[in-house]
């Protein structure tokens, strides 16, 4: 019985000292990302989207990195971005993301002979506060991009407060010639009635489903009834988090008309993107 007290001791002080650890690291984080935007420590990185046949680039995903001094390495915007959601800072991170993608890729079109579209993530918070649509009026006046060139990507989380606004809000991008995606797609709940009620013209089918969709048939069976429908209602569907042949395959053969991944590409910095052929060969050194 002592040991086992013990025992249950021991794991109960890592387990509290873990917690510590980590809910410290949040609070310097937090703190760090007030001084982040102030001292240039973000950048853009961008990952290409290809045709599921012709593997050529269609368009590229803003993803956002942060080099963090101190810790000299890059934390992951899975780590930061919900952190920056919490403080409020993700409306100024979020507006400097949208300039900087916009700036920077109205200047990498302007050498290219076909233009590529640019999306780029906005948080929820972001989307649905007062103010967001004269930012997005704002940064098209500004950078010049061309809003047939700028696509939003949000979550079903936007939906949280209510579904008219969303939809007024979107329709009216929509008139501006900016197009919005559904991120994410099929990790929440209720999804298909998000899809009948949303005016998004395309679906990003989360990684989750591409993972499983060789190996379960029900999610192969989801997958399949996604594009369709999809389809139907004039909505072009992407998949996400493509690493294998077998996959990109599977997919193509289902008919999703783009993917994307790293068996094609990471997510690079602007520099390297510059680099990259039209079409993209499949990457199986990945
Ligand atoms: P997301 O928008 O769904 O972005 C796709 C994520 O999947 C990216 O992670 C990308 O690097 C990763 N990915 C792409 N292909 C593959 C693959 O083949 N395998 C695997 N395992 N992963 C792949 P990242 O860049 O770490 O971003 C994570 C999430 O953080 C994003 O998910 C998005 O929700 C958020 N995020 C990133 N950048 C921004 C941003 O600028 N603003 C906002 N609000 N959120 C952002
Ligand atoms: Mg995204
Ligand atoms: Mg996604
Ligand atoms: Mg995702």
């Amino acid at each position: 019985l002592e040991r086992a007290k013990r025992q249950g001791r021991n794991i109960w002080q890592w387990y509290s000292s873990h917690k510590i650890e980590h809910s410290r690291n949040s609070v310097n984080l937090r703190h760090d990302l007030h001084a982040a935007l102030n001292e240039n420590q973000f950048e853009i990185y961008y990952q290409p989207l290809v045709d599921a046949v012709t593997g050529r680039m269609r368009s590229v995903e803003a993803l956002v990195r942060w080099h963090h001094p101190a810790r000299g390495m890059m934390i992951s915007p899975g780590e930061f971005i919900p952190l920056a959601e919490q403080t409020g800072q993700i409306v100024p991170l979020g507006l400097w993301i949208l300039r900087q993608a916009c700036a920077e890729m109205a200047d990498f079109n302007a050498h290219r002979e076909r233009a590529l579209p640019v999306a780029v993530n906005i948080s929820s918070l972001q989307f649905i506060r007062d103010g967001f649509l004269d930012d997005v009026r704002r940064v098209l006046n500004e950078t010049g991009i061309p809003p047939q060139l700028l696509e939003l990507e949000v979550t079903e989380s936007v939906l949280l407060d209510g579904t008219a606004p969303v939809i007024e809000l979107m329709e009216t991008l929509k008139t501006l010639g900016v197009r919005v995606a559904l991120d994410d797609f099929g990790t929440g709940y209720s999804s298909l009635s998000y899809l009948r009620d949303l005016p998004v013209h395309k679906v990003k089918l989360d990684r989750s489903f591409v993972e499983k969709t060789a190996t379960d048939q029900r999610v192969a069976a989801i997958v399949q009834g996604v594009i369709t429908m999809a389809h139907h209602m004039d909505m072009i569907v992407v998949a996400e988090g493509i690493e294998t042949r077998e996959q990109q395959e599977d997919l193509a053969r289902r008919h999703c008309d783009i993917l994307q991944g790293y068996l094609f590409a990471r997510p690079m910095p602007l520099a390297e993107l510059k680099k990259l052929p039209d079409h993209l060969p499949v990457n199986t050194a990945k």
